[in-house]
This record gives structure tokens, sequence and C-alpha cells, in this order.
């Protein structure tokens, strides 16, 4: 098969579970390539949402009705689906609202003091740079001028001050793939925790929690085919067990005595982490998710990934005007990511990602992505991001190249 027979094939197969692509906005079709920021939903997802409402409306872990039964074993059936993508036990996941959400309830649950250190690249994305600001002392890791972390300096900034290593497995700007082994036996060699934020790499890589030999992982719903509003912070039972409370309220708890007569006693972990209401359709929703990628395979997604990264990042390289952040990594050590700058006079990057969507149709991010520092010390005025999905066809890229090459002319 060639790299764009082993591109199509794949995405024509996730196409057909994709009611989106066949959708019009303002009577045209567009080419959706902003994936990195969310993807498109499955009908089996949205039928799973859907289902929920329709057929069992209710409360989970509360009502011992019927309705609440069946909307808890739907609910639980998903944490399962979620642990068995990344070979963790359901009772290692604590289901939040996202990435963001997990990465600051280990940030709170450390209890770091204003001098506590902790290690992260500089180029990461703000949900795994600000609440190290907030908690500790943040030390960001040197990067090059193309935002990737110069890995070679990671021993350097140990110090016996040094409470945890946070690390994106893939650049949301860059995409490229962080060595993770790596990451944690240096850590661990001193005995500090590893937290992996998998927001960019849930859905395209297949990953082991306990091969990679994390002790945390943060990942969201939404960039996996699944519904927004819910994601999970993995934890090992030990990790999961040092972590303080990080908001109170119904659901878990085990015992609540009156004042002047005893204590609260909260519930083991996962549900000790478990405040509230949960989002219960999102959940489902999500366990939906993975049961389509799982149905396509992890694996058939990355070859799909690295067959388009070489096509992505080829063709963009090829057009004179150009520069591609990263453009040198090899497809395995990224994903199907492009981050570049378009030299078109009078145009501001965030206009040229504008003109692609108003004139070509093709949607791709414009501006920081998140990552100021990553900017700042690129010395960069905004990018333009392209990113692709397992569904994405040549012909999409095509597109995205054809309007590339106009607007650098
Ligand atoms: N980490 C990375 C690498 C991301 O790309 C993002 C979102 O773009 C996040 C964290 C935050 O994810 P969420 O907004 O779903 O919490």
């Amino acid at each position: 098969m060639t790299g764009a027979d082993t591109i199509n094939t794949l995405a024509e197969a996730l196409r057909r579970d994709l009611p989106i692509v066949d959708a019009e906005l303002g009577g045209r079709k567009l080419i959706f390539l902003d994936n990195a920021s969310t993807t498109p939903k499955p009908r089996s997802v949205i039928d799973a949402v859907t289902r929920y409402y329709t057929e069992c409306s209710a409360n989970v872990h509360r009502g011992v009705h019927a309705m609440g039964i069946e909307a808890s074993r739907r609910y639980d059936d998903a944490r399962l689906e979620i642990a068995a993508l990344v070979n963790a036990r359901p009772d290692e996941l604590v289901m939040v609202r996202g990435t963001t959400e997990a990465i600051n309830l280990v940030a709170h649950g450390l209890r770091l003091a204003e001098d506590d250190e902790v290690i992260f690249p500089a180029s990461e994305h703000h949900a795994n740079w600000i609440p190290w600001r907030v908690h500790s002392k943040p030390v960001p890791m040197a990067i090059d001028d193309d935002g990737v972390p110069r890995w070679e300096t990671l021993e350097s900034l140990f110090t016996p001050k040094t409470r945890l290593v946070a690390v994106g497995h893939v650049s949301n700007v860059t995409g490229a793939i962080a060595p993770i082994e790596e990451v944690v036996r240096a850590a661990h060699s001193r005995g500090v925790p590893v937290l992996l934020d998998a927001a960019q790499s849930l859905s395209h890589l297949p990953i082991d929690v306990k091969r990679l030999g994390v002790d945390f992982m943060a990942a969201s719903s939404h960039k996996a085919f699944g519904p927004s509003g819910v994601g999970f912070l993995y934890g090992t039972r030990e990790r999961l067990g040092t972590l303080a409370l990080y908001q109170v309220g119904g659901g878990m708890v085990s015992l609540n005595e009156d004042i002047g007569k005893g204590d609260f006693i909260p519930r083991d972990a996962p549900f000790r982490f478990e405040a509230g209401t949960p989002a219960i359709e999102g959940t489902i929703g999500f366990g939906a998710a993975i049961r389509f990628m799982r149905h396509h395979g992890m694996h058939a997604i990355r070859e799909h990934d690295l067959a388009l990264s070489r096509y992505l990042i080829d063709g963009l390289t090829d057009i004179p005007g150009v520069r591609v952040l990263a453009k040198d990594l090899p497809s395995e050590r990224r994903i199907a990511l492009a981050t570049f700058l378009v030299d078109a006079p009078a145009m501001t990057q965030e206009n040229v990602a504008r003109a692609l969507s108003d004139i070509y149709g093709v949607c791709v991010s414009g501006g920081y992505h998140c990552t100021h520092v990553l900017h700042a010390r690129a010395h960069l005025k905004g990018t333009v991001r392209a990113s692709p999905h397992a569904y994405n066809t040549t012909a999409e890229i095509d597109r995205l190249l054809e309007g590339v090459r106009e607007i650098a002319t």
C-alpha cells in the first residue's frame, strides 16, 4: 500500500461514522483540520448520549430504582472502557472535566510549598504551565528555536527541591512526541513522580500507562472523539492515596457525623476526588468514543498518522515562503500536526488562518495555541496550525496546500 492508500483507506472507513464530514455550513462544505483543538463526534457517541437522555436519564450511584441502576451501569462501563484503552485499573481513574482539571487536581493535591520545584518543558500548553506557576516554583526546561524541548538538559534541572516532572506526551504546537521512558527513568531514579499530559496523544498513539511507568496521566474526552466537559486523571493507587482532597461534597463521603460527635470520612480513590454529580452523559459518550477508536484500532490510527505526517510536512515544506516548526523531526517522533508560518506581506498568521477558512473552506488554528512562552522564546508573533486526524484524506490536505501556496505567493 502507498502512503496515500494507507491514509485514505482508514479515513474513508472513519468518515462513514462521522456525520459532520457531510454537513454544510452556510451552504458550503468545510474541511476540518483543527483536531488538536477538538475532534468531531461519531454517530455512536451522539447516539450513546441521546440514548442516556431518552432511556435512563437518572443520577448515578444514588438511585436504587431501575433507571438509576441502568444509568450507573452505562456510566461504570464507560470507566472500564477508558481504563482498558490505557491499561489502567478502573479505580486508578478519577473522572474530571478534562486535562486542565486533572492537572490542577495534582497541583493542588501535592500540597506544594512555594519553593517546591516542578520541572516541565517551557513549550507546554498553559494547562501544564500555569498550575506550576501558581502552586510551586516553576522550572521550565529550555527549548530550541522551533519550540522542541532540549531533553539533554533535563538531568541538570533536578534539585533536592524537585517534587514533580510534568510533561506533555505530544506537543500541541510541534506535534513532537516526548521521550517519556527516559523522563520517567531520570525522575524515578531520584524518587520524583512524573505527570503525563496526554491531551494530544490519547487519540493518536497506543498508550500503556504501566509500560510508560508514569505516576499520573491527564486527558480530555473531546480531543478523542468524545463529548466535551469530561476527562480523567490516571494515578497509581499509591500516588492517588497521597493527594489532598480537591473538592468535597456529595458522592465522595463514606460517613459524615454531626459536629461535636465525630468527623467525616471520605471514600477511597477514585470516588474521594469525585464530589457532586458527574458529567454522566459526557462520560457515557466518552466510553462510546473509545469503543469507536478501538474498533478502528489504535495501531491502524497510528499507521495513518505516520503516513499523513509525512504527506503534510513534506507538502508544506515544499512551498516557498513557508516555515514549518520542527520540520526535521522524523515522523516516528511526531504526530500528523504542523505548525507553520506563511510569509505573506501585510498578513498576520491569524489573517492567514482566517483566509484559509474564508477563501478555501479549510479550518485551521491561528495564534498562540495557549503557548505564549513557546512563541516568545521562539520569537514568533503567532503561527498557523493544521492538525488533521485519522478521518482526513490526502485530498483535504491537498486543498490546504493549495490555499497556503496561493497565500504565500
Ligand atoms: N494540554 C495540551 C497539550 C492541550 O493541547 C490542551 C488543549 O488544547 C490541554 C492540555 C487542555 O485541555 P482541556 O482544555 O481539554 O482541559
